[in-house]
């Protein structure tokens, strides 16, 4: 029988002292938190690879051997955390402070802890000799909130066989927060794609004080103004709609019905409206249609100067099944008439999906039920780009799911995330080790 008031003692312990490894990336350092990993899985037997992108660009992998019968589970993880401004924390980000059942630092949330119960729950198989059909592969990993350059995407285009697997646990899913009373636990089984793009504007220069009618700032300020207002069409998929049945029968804003109106174009921004949560009101939105944001605007150096040209750029997020042309299509149909501007795609990334349900989306149903029977799962497209997507690309699956427990609205929670004072409580992370440990047990046994 496992102790788990000594494995939540013991997870505590790691994860503070893993916290206090400052790894914000620029510049990473994550070669710190893989030879902290390094250490805790060698002390029980691991062999370990650990290997440099970069100078101080580290991946850890290790792995606990299966039978070979069934394809292999692979744990994700990255060790890398996004910059905290010290000052505006109560508590220092990287103190790993534990205080009132809570544990304080950057990277509490996002993604040290489930790399903590990923971490234990490979000790813990090991320390009870676990009969294993699948080879379970732990992989830490760095540059994740970079675009994963020198983590997940230089891996799997150099040591592939290292981490070559049928199935994923990564971050991304939303666990256990709470809609009127119960339970949702969100499992990521999709993500957009990314599309930036420049627009440039051309236009007469010349003195201020003389107008002369070509001014590119108003052109592009027209634009802007379109894009800002435009709404792209809603999108069904089979994602969406178990998401939203799946909320209907949960939520406490309004009549069952009603709220499958989110589902049809005619009523769905008026439903959307009426939800008073706010986290979920943006969730909801993203995941319904593909969205245009203008997020940089440059131009002109002098007041009384007409510039020749100015530019601004524009944030494209794309649902599965759409493609940086088809995105810039619909973006170009937008602006309609306006037409006087260079284009130009600063980068983008495709998005990815990965099938529901498969055996591993399935227990994970199971195992989240076991110990929250009021629990649901509900599969869903998060908006930002995880490491998932570099194994979705070759086909394999991936799923984002951590199973902590919020307690919360998501809006209170999504603002911890890389806001400021981000933290853990004890029994989160408690109870998320004991649910990842039953959903790795029964999918490999
Ligand atoms: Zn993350």
């Amino acid at each position: 029988m496992i102790n788990w008031e000594q494995v939540e003692n013991e997870a505590v312990e790691i994860l503070s002292r893993y916290i206090q490894i400052d790894t914000t990336n620029p510049p990473g350092n994550e070669i710190k938190g893989a030879l902290f990993l390094k250490e805790r899985l060698e002390r029980e037997g691991f062999e370990c690879v650990v290997l440099e992108s970069e100078k101080g660009r580290g991946n850890i992998v290790a792995r606990y051997k299966g039978d070979g019968t069934l394809s292999p589970l692979l744990l994700l993880h990255h060790i890398d955390v996004v910059p905290a401004e010290a000052d505006k924390w109560l508590h220092p980000p990287f103190s790993g402070k534990v205080l009132d059942g809570e544990i304080w630092g950057r990277g509490a949330f996002d993604c040290k802890s489930l790399g903590v119960m990923e971490l234990m729950v490979l000790l813990l198989l090991k320390r009870y000799g676990f009969k294993s059909r699948r080879d379970i592969i732990f992989f830490a990993t760095s540059d994740e909130e970079a675009g994963g350059k020198y983590g997940v995407e230089w891996m799997v285009e150099n040591h592939f066989d290292l981490v070559k697997t049928e199935f994923v646990i990564n971050e991304g899913g939303l666990a256990g927060f709470s809609v009127n009373d119960k339970s949702l636990y969100l499992c990521q089984t999709a993500e957009k794609g990314v599309c930036w793009v420049r627009l440039t504007f051309k236009g007469t220069p010349g003195h201020a004080s003389m107008p002369n009618g070509k001014n590119c700032i108003s052109d592009m300020a027209t634009a802007i103004e379109r894009i800002s207002k435009y709404q792209s069409r809603l999108q069904q998929s089979p994602i969406t709609v178990r998401l939203i049945e799946g909320l209907a029968k949960e939520q406490s804003f309004m009549e069952e019905e009603e709220f499958m109106g989110l589902l049809d174009n005619a009523s769905s921004s008026r439903v959307i409206d009426r939800i008073s949560d706010k986290g979920l009101k943006t969730i909801l939105n993203t995941m319904l249609r593909n969205t245009f944001v203008p997020t940089v605007v440059q131009g002109g150096k002098k007041t009384n100067v007409i510039p020749s040209a100015c530019y601004c750029e524009i944030d494209c997020r794309m649902l599965p099944g759409e493609n940086p042309e088809s995105i810039i299509g619909e973006l170009k149909a937008a602006l309609g008439d306006i037409t006087n501007f260079d284009l130009e795609i600063l980068g983008s990334s495709t998005p990815t999906e990965s099938k529901i349900p498969t055996e591993l989306y399935s227990t994970i149903e199971k195992c989240t039920k076991r110990h929250d029977p009021e629990a649901r799962l509900i599969p869903f497209i998060s908006s930002g780009a995880t490491d998932s997507r570099f194994f979705r690309e070759k086909g394999i699956t991936a799923y984002g799911f951590a199973p902590l427990k919020i307690g919360e609205s998501l809006s209170s929670h999504l603002e911890k995330m890389h806001g400021h004072n981000e933290r853990i409580s004890v029994e989160s992370l408690r109870y998320g080790t004991k649910v990842l440990y039953d959903i790795v047990f029964d999918f490999c046994r």
